[in-house]
């Protein structure tokens, strides 16, 4: 349910009712709009009817939220949810734009790619050091080292980090590392592992799983949230469909639809959506267009010598010409009013 306070009300009286929810027991989730404040309340209806907060002075109205999510809600919270990875925001109308290789190969590699990235403009280093594979006998991830690689790259160039976390028991050691934490497609219902997440401070980035729905990766950013951990980022990376040219359908979709029921940032993946390099560029423009916060790209120096996913990452100069191509399409969209990039 969610409490609307009246425009106008203080300070002390949003105090009041926020007291007189978290002493019944209901999570309470304030949130200070420009004109309003409302109150996100988690429980029982009728605990909160009971309390008859309705009739207070200060309350303009209570609605119940039919959604089953609520902390990801945008009922709950209807301004943007910015995430801030040091000095970077995601979740503003200027796009992110994260690169990396697939996996991280060796020191030298990751070091040189995480320079040519900074170079064209990338903002955040990507790569896989515990790497889910359909394949037991795939190239697995040089685990631990391949964190160690990443935090010399981040060194060396200032990128803020981010990789994948496959098991819970991992997540203290992946946070000593990333300053992202990445849950893959194949773990978006992975419950343990999103509460392990959940519980610490670090951001996620969250993939959509290729056969779920957008609820069902909504509530699954409900099990992060609902720990207390608030910086979730969502990123779109193709669903499985019954076509067979691309290795998913990249479902843009999702990037007006999270925008409407979400305040969360969503980010989008378009190698992993189209599987090939030659369609990359294409639907990161598209991704921009749709609205969304930024892009996660796979480069390569060599995709032809990648240990895993070369047929989708883009040469480092073909990245640099995304990068060019993405801020003109950025740049497009901050001369459109904010209302037609998405209804919010
Ligand atoms: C990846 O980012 O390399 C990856 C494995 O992505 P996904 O979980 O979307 O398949
Ligand atoms: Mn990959």
């Amino acid at each position: 349910m969610i409490v609307v306070m009246k425009s106008g009300a203080t300070e002390e009286e949003i105090e009041v009712v926020r007291k007189l929810l978290e002493n019944k027991g209901l999570g309470v989730h304030v949130s200070a709009g420009v004109e309003k404040t409302i109150i996100g309340v988690i429980g029982s209806k009728d605990r909160v009817r009971e309390l008859a907060v309705e009739s207070m002075p200060s309350v303009e109205k209570v609605v119940t939220v039919s959604n089953p999510f609520k902390l990801a809600s945008r009922d709950f919270h209807p301004l943007d949810t910015v995430v801030r990875v040091g000095d970077l925001e995601i979740g503003t109308d200027n796009p992110v734009i994260m690169a990396g290789p697939c996996s991280v190969e060796s020191k030298e590699g990751i070091i040189d790619i995480a320079r040519r990235v900074k170079k064209a403009g990338g903002q955040v280093l990507r790569g896989g050091a515990f790497k889910p594979r359909s394949s037991p006998y795939s190239f697995q991830g040089l685990g631990e080292e391949g964190l160690k690689y990443m935090a010399m790259a981040r060194e060396e160039t200032g990128l803020p980090i981010v990789s994948e976390v496959m098991e819970p028991d991992t997540v203290n050691l992946m946070v000593s590392y990333v300053d992202i934490l990445q849950i893959g497609a194949r773990n978006m219902q992975n419950y343990p592992l999103l509460r392990a997440v959940g519980k610490t401070e670090t951001p996620v980035l969250l993939k959509r799983g290729f056969s779920n729905t957008m609820e069902e990766w909504l509530m699954s950013a409900e099990y992060i949230l609902a720990e207390g951990n608030r910086n979730v980022i969502l990123c779109e990376r193709g669903i499985r469909t019954f076509e067979t040219y691309t290795r998913n359908t990249l479902d843009l979709n999702a990037v007006p639809v999270i925008r409407h029921l979400s305040h969360l940032p969503i980010i989008v993946d378009p190698s992993h959506g189209v599987g090939k390099w030659r369609y990359v560029t294409a639907m990161s423009r598209a991704a921009i267009a749709a609205g969304a916060h930024g892009v996660i790209v796979e480069v390569h120096p060599k995709p032809e010598e990648a240990l895993s996913d070369g047929a989708q990452s883009l040469t480092l100069e073909k990245f640099e010409s995304m990068v060019k191509e993405v801020e003109l399409l950025a740049d497009a969209m901050r001369s459109i009013h904010p209302e037609v990039i998405a209804s919010r």
